[in-house]
C-alpha cells in the first residue's frame, strides 16, 4: 500500500503529529490531488489547541487541512471533468444535494454539511481525497500562494458581494486575515470609504496595506464617534463583522446608517447583545448571516477579481514552512501572526 506523510490530530487532546497513513484510495466520483501547499486556518488553532467546540466536533484520528492547491495525480472511472495534471484548489464544503436547501441551489448552508480537513481527513498531507464535483480547477495566471487560500478569501468575497458595494462607505469589523481579505476586496468592488476596526496594532497596520482608507483601534478611541464624525454623521452604509467580538458587533450596529445592511461572518463564542430596536428596526437594517462561500457564485467572483489582477494579498505571505516544521508555525499564529503561513508537504520548493 502507498504511503504518504499527514498531519493528523491523533487522539483527543492538545496538539497534531505527523503520521505515515495510507494514500487515499480514489472512489469512482473522486480525484486525488497531490497537495502542494497548505495554509492553516484559525479553526486548525482551534483543533490543535483542543477547545470545547473541538472536543464537540472533531473524531479523531483525522487529517487536518481544509486551505490547500494542488494538482490532480488522478481521478475516479466516472469523473469527466478533471483530469491529473489540473491545477486546482476545492471546495471543503461538501454539500450532500438532496436536502431541502441544495434542491434550492443554496449548497452552502446544507443540512448535511460534511468539511473536509475537520469531519474527513483534508489537505495538510501529501495527498488529499476530494469529490470531483468539488473540484475548482485554476488559471494557470493564478499564484500557487494565492491558490492555497481560497477558502477563507472566498469567505471575504461572499460577504463582500452579499449586497451593494461599489460607491459604498463600509465599516470591517476585525482585520485578522478574513478582515483584511475583506478590506482589498471591498476596495476592489469600487467601495468608496473603507473604515477597519481592530484592537492589534500590527493588524491595524495590515489593513492600511490592504487599502483601507482609515484604521480605528477601539480601545483608545472611540471608533462609533469617529465613523459618524467621518459620514457626516450618517453612518456607513455596509458593517462586514469579521471578528466575532461582541463589543465589536454591537459598535458595528452603532456605526451603521439606518438602511444599511449588516453582514455578519464572524463567529461569537457567547450570545451577543443587540437592541433590536434602535440597531435594526427602526435603522430598517438588512442583517445577513454569511456562511462558507457560495457554491459555485462566490468562486467564480472570487476567481473573476485574482485574474483581473484586482486583488493585492502580497501584504498576508510571510512565512513558508515544510509540513514537518509545523510546530513553528502554529505557535507563530498563537503568538497573534496576521498573515497566513503556508506549509508545504512535500518539502521546501
Ligand atoms: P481572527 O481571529 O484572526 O480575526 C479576528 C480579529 O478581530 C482579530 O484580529 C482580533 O484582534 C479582532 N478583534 C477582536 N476584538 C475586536 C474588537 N472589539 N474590535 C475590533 N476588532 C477586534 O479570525 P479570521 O480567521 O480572520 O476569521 C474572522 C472571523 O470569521 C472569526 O470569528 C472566524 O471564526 C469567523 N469565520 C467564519 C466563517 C463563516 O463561514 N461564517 C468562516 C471562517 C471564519
Ligand atoms: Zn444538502
Amino acid at each position: 500500500m502507498a504511503m504518504m506523510k499527514a498531519l493528523r490530530k491523533v487522539r483527543a487532546a492538545k496538539g497534531l503529529e505527523i503520521a505515515e497513513v495510507a494514500v487515499p484510495t480514489v472512489g469512482p466520483t473522486d480525484a486525488l490531488v497531490r497537495v502542494s501547499a497548505a495554509s492553516i486556518c484559525g479553526t486548525d488553532l482551534h483543533i490543535y489547541g483542543w477547545d470545547r467546540w473541538s472536543q464537540g466536533r472533531i473524531k479523531p484520528p483525522v487529517t487536518l487541512g481544509h486551505e490547500f492547491c494542488g494538482v490532480v495525480e488522478r481521478v475516479g472511472e466516472e469523473v469527466t471533468a478533471v483530469n491529473a495534471g489540473d491545477f486546482v484548489s476545492a471546495e471543503m464544503h461538501v454539500n450532500c444535494g438532496h436536502c431541502h436547501q441544495c434542491r434550492l441551489g443554496e449548497a452552502h448552508i446544507c443540512q448535511n454539511l460534511k468539511i473536509i480537513g475537520i469531519d474527513q481527513d483534508g489537505a495538510f498531507a501529501e495527498f488529499v481525497k476530494i469529490p470531483a464535483s468539488n473540484i475548482w480547477k485554476l488559471d494557470a495566471a493564478i499564484p500557487e500562494r494565492y491558490g492555497a487560500i481560497l477558502d477563507p478569501l472566498g469567505n471575504a468575497v461572499h460577504t463582500v458581494l452579499a449586497g451593494p458595494i461599489a460607491g459604498q462607505t463600509v465599516l470591517v469589523t476585525g482585520c485578522g486575515p478574513i478582515g483584511l481579505m475583506a478590506i482589498t476586496v471591498a476596495k476592489a468592488c469600487g467601495s468608496s470609504t473603507v473604515f477597519a476596526s481592530e484592537t492589534n496594532a500590527q493588524r491595524r497596520a495590515m489593513a492600511l496595506q490592504m487599502g483601507a482608507d482609515v484604521a480605528i483601534d477601539p480601545v483608545s478611541e472611540d471608533a462609533v464617534a469617529r465613523i459618524l464624525r467621518e459620514t457626516s454623521g450618517t453612518g456607513v452604509d455596509a458593517l462586514l463583522e469579521m471578528s466575532g467580538n461582541p463589543t465589536a458587533i454591537q459598535q458595528g450596529f452603532a456605526a451603521l446608517r439606518a438602511g444599511g445592511r449588516a453582514s455578519l461572518l464572524g463567529i461569537p463564542t457567547e450570545n451577543v447583545q443587540l437592541d433590536l430596536v434602535k440597531d435594526v428596526i427602526f435603522k430598517g437594517a438588512t442583517v445577513q448571516g454569511i456562511y462558507g462561500r457560495r457554491m459555485y457564485e462566490t468562486w467564480v467572483q472570487m476567481t473573476a477579481l485574482l485574474k483581473a489582477g484586482r486583488l493585492n494579498l502580497e501584504p498576508l505571505f510571510g512565512e513558508r514552512v515544510a509540513l514537518d516544521n509545523f510546530e513553528g508555525a502554529f505557535a507563530m499564529l498563537q503568538k497573534g501572526l496576521a498573515g497566513k503561513i503556508l506549509m508545504y508537504p512535500a518539502g521546501m520548493k
